[in-house]
């Protein structure tokens, strides 16, 4: 729950309502009222053209009754079970994901996510956000290009438009935009659907040979431990494979809040040729094995177990920056009172999707 943001919204609908905002638009969207579940776009044109490997699609989808909406499950059908092309080379090395024990917040679809949500603007200085587009329509096409503008504020005070314009396709993600940092653009869903969808979604995969394979997972909120200063809706976690010279893993990357560590190829459990991954409660933040008591930087810890197997292999898996949405440089998920509240940038130019193997320490 992204309980600061609504407080937020709160408190500038009664600031506008007793006239303290002057020449503010879109004051509908700031009294509080959730976002409507999308139904309008059809699955098929979110997934034209993604590369597809081999699910079939007459297997069950998922045990995770009721965490599997009907909207999710039919596109995540659509996305990958027509599918004829040959299986990518990353299936060989798609990990095991374990997700915790009682973790609720289970993986969903980018494409879904998009279809739930509505775009919005926020503005800074108690100044109400604005919905650029509904949801249910949004283009996935028109995020990647930069269709979807918003201009930013003119000057303090006043809330009147006046600023730069800033497009879809900059990097406009809330607390990221440089000239305004409070400013920005972000994707929102209804609160009912942040549980997701569960072991049947997708994975995303920057794939470049004798270089790195990188997983993208993502999930529909981050529900994180106390004192739970980083909750936020929407939530992209990651692993990356650096790939010898013989294109074949060496080492892996686990990627956790803001720190990176690397075991080899050798040490990291697997089965068969996939690298188990443990997906921490709640947070979703990648790690090598089960343990109670990781430590974060806030004093709070991660806990990971074996919940829920989702077999990255056995799932679509899309060549990531093929997707259409790839190029949005905004937020996924509800933007909050701080940078660690807001959802997060997705996979993009401004994320990257290596580390810098030789700067990263290895895991301990
Ligand atoms: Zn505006």
């Amino acid at each position: 729950m992204n309980i600061s943001a609504r407080r937020r919204w709160r408190a500038f609908a009664a600031l506008a309502m007793a006239g303290a905002v002057a020449g503010s638009t879109g004051l509908a969207t700031a009294t509080g009222a959730e976002v409507p579940a999308g139904t309008g776009v059809r699955a098929d044109s979110v997934a034209a053209g993604a590369p597809r490997n081999g699910l079939d699609g007459s297997r069950e989808v998922g045990s995770l009754e009721g965490n599997v909406f009907a909207a999710d499950r039919r596109a995540d059908l659509e996305g990958g079970a027509r599918t004829t092309a040959a299986t990518p080379y990353w299936v060989r090395y798609a990990p095991l994901v374990y997700l915790a024990s009682g973790d609720k917040n289970y993986p969903m679809s980018a494409e879904s996510f998009i279809r739930l949500a509505a775009l919005r603007w926020s503005h800074d200085d108690g100044c109400s956000d604005e919905q650029l587009v509904r949801s249910g329509s949004i283009n996935p096409a028109t995020l990647r290009s930069g269709g979807y503008k918003h201009q930013g504020k003119g000057g303090s005070p006043g809330c009147r438009h006046g600023g730069a314009v800033y497009t879809s396709a900059g990097k406009v993600r809330p607390f990221d935009l440089a000239s305004d940092s409070n400013e920005g653009m972000f994707l929102e869903i209804a609160n009912a659907h942040r549980g997701g969808s569960g072991v049947r979604s997708p994975i995303y995969v920057d794939y470049i040979a004798r270089s790195h394979m990188t997983f993208w997972f993502f999930y529909g909120n981050n529900d994180s431990p106390a004192p739970r200063i980083a909750d936020h809706e929407g939530d992209w976690e990651r692993i990356s494979l650096r790939l010898n010279a013989s294109n074949v893993p060496d080492r892996v990357a686990f990627y956790k809040h803001n720190s990176t560590c690397w075991l080899s190829w050798r040490s990291v459990s697997r089965t068969g040729t996939h690298p188990i991954i443990y997906s921490a409660k709640g947070t979703h933040a990648s790690y090598w094995k089960v343990k109670n008591n990781w430590p974060l930087p806030y004093g709070a810890v991660d806990t990971t177990s074996k919940g829920h197997a989702w077999k990255t292999w056995e799932v679509p898996s899309y060549a990531v920056r093929a997707r259409p949405w790839y190029g949005y440089g905004g937020g996924w998920g509800e933007v909050g009172s701080n940078r660690h509240s807001t959802g997060p940038l997705g996979p993009s130019v401004y994320k990257g999707h290596e580390p810098n193997w030789n700067n990263i320490p290895a895991c301990a």
